[in-house]
């Protein structure tokens, strides 16, 4: 009989979910899949570890099925996987864990009371993402449950960092920047002594390029600055979501436009970015094959917006040894990861053509002052590896 741990990522519409076992002192990656249209059409896949479809369930049209209810089938799916392995833990993705939280944290009711007052501060997320974790309280309240927090590896910014030119009381009371997809690059920063050790005690910059995109500034493998601040919508623009704005373009809306905070909602989080730029999609593949002039507009913002950040990044650290490339766009597209290396040549960037068409790790030419790569991100073996961690302690 094995030890296994379920990671959770809740989100507003979806329970995405991946089960490790622990074999031969490591965590190896079992099933994984997800619930998704949870309150419209609700359809529940899960995979083994070689992608095949293992189980799979749709619900009726109309079938508000919610975060109850997909846990509950989870449960019986996992029960069922589990006959001769033993669940020790879950582990469960949060995004918001304030500024107090700078690791992952053992839940119980006081722990949860505790994140709910960080909802304001995420509300697009955090009630989801703590949604899963009341219902397990509830039901197995013996089942030990660890909350990993996106904005925890980035605490060790220093001050000056985290802090808007706004009155200091307003830091004081949390207005500050926080700085998301801390597991993405707390994952990469664990891998880069044994990728690149130079890099690992230097001065690297990761990418993290999904629909939801960032940049994280790494000083000898700690978090000194990164792109988003606040909430997730800041930095570089994304699939559906603006990047840094100018806040004198919200008071505009507000004021000569009529548009209320939901609507400038909507508007800075799902109609803009690479959809509302191009106007024809939030998905890079899709843009990317598209002859339409505005397709490649978004595509160009898209590059344009990293370079500059780049350039903001490498100020911090001072100079920069190498660049990472991670998630959806990061790791798989070469056109995108070839753009904004020649954007990048001043910083002595050189990337062999070769290697990033083939997807190789490294892909900077062996001359280049800067070594560039191209690394899977596993957020999911991050959050299972802390979940265990913790349970050993
Ligand atoms: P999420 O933030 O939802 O986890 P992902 O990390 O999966 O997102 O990234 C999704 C993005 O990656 C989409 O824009 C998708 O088009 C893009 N992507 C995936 N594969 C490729 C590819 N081969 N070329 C270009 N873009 C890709």
């Amino acid at each position: 009989m094995s030890d296994a741990i379920v990671v959770l990522n809740a989100g507003s519409s979806s329970v995405k979910f991946s089960l490790f076992v622990e074999r031969a002192g490591a965590l190896e990656p079992d099933i994984r899949g997800q619930v998704e249209a949870l309150f419209t059409t609700p359809h529940f896949v899960a995979k083994g570890p070689d992608g095949v479809v293992l189980s799979e369930k749709t619900w009726a049209g109309g079938v508000a099925l919610g975060h109850d209810g997909a846990l509950e089938h989870l449960l019986g799916v996992l029960r069922e996987r589990l006959a001769s392995d033993r669940l020790v833990g879950v582990g469960h993705r949060v995004v918001h864990g304030g500024a107090l939280y700078d690791r992952p944290v053992r839940i119980d009711a006081e722990v949860l009371a505790d994140l709910r007052r960080f909802e304001p501060l995420a509300p697009l997320h955090q009630p989801h993402n703590l949604a899963p974790i009341a219902a397990i309280l509830e039901r197995a309240p013996d089942l030990p449950q660890v909350a990993c927090f996106d904005t925890s590896f980035h605490r060790s910014n220093p001050a000056l960092a985290q802090m808007f030119g706004l009155p200091y009381e307003m830091f004081e009371q949390g207005v500050r920047r926080y700085g998301f997809h801390g597991l993405s690059y707390e994952f990469i920063a664990s891998v880069l002594p044994a990728t690149d050790p130079a890099a690992a005690t230097g001065r690297t910059v990761v990418l993290h390029l999904g629909n939801g995109a960032s940049m994280c500034a790494l000083a000898g493998g700690r978090s000194v600055a990164s792109s988003m601040g606040f909430t997730a919508v800041d930095g570089l623009m994304m699939g559906t979501r603006t990047g840094s704005l100018d806040p004198g373009v919200v008071l505009y809306l507000m004021t000569e436009r009529g548009m209320d905070a939901r609507a400038i909602e909507k508007l800075i989080y799902n109609q803009s970015g690479l959809l509302g730029v191009s106007g024809i999609s939030s998905d890079m593949r899709t843009l990317l094959a598209s002859p339409e002039p505005r397709a490649r507009l978004a595509v160009d913002l898209y590059c344009y917006r990293i370079r500059r950040e780049l350039g903001s990044l490498v100020a911090a650290l001072g100079g920069v040894d190498a660049i990472v490339f991670t998630a959806g766009i990061g790791e798989n597209s070469a056109e995108i990861r070839s753009a904004i290396c020649r954007d990048a040549q001043w910083l002595g960037v050189e990337l062999d053509e070769a290697a990033n068409a083939a997807g190789a790790s490294r892909i900077s030419a062996p001359g280049s002052r800067v070594s560039v790569w191209c690394i899977a991100t596993n957020e999911e073996l991050m959050i299972a590896s802390h979940t265990r961690q913790l349970l050993a302690t």
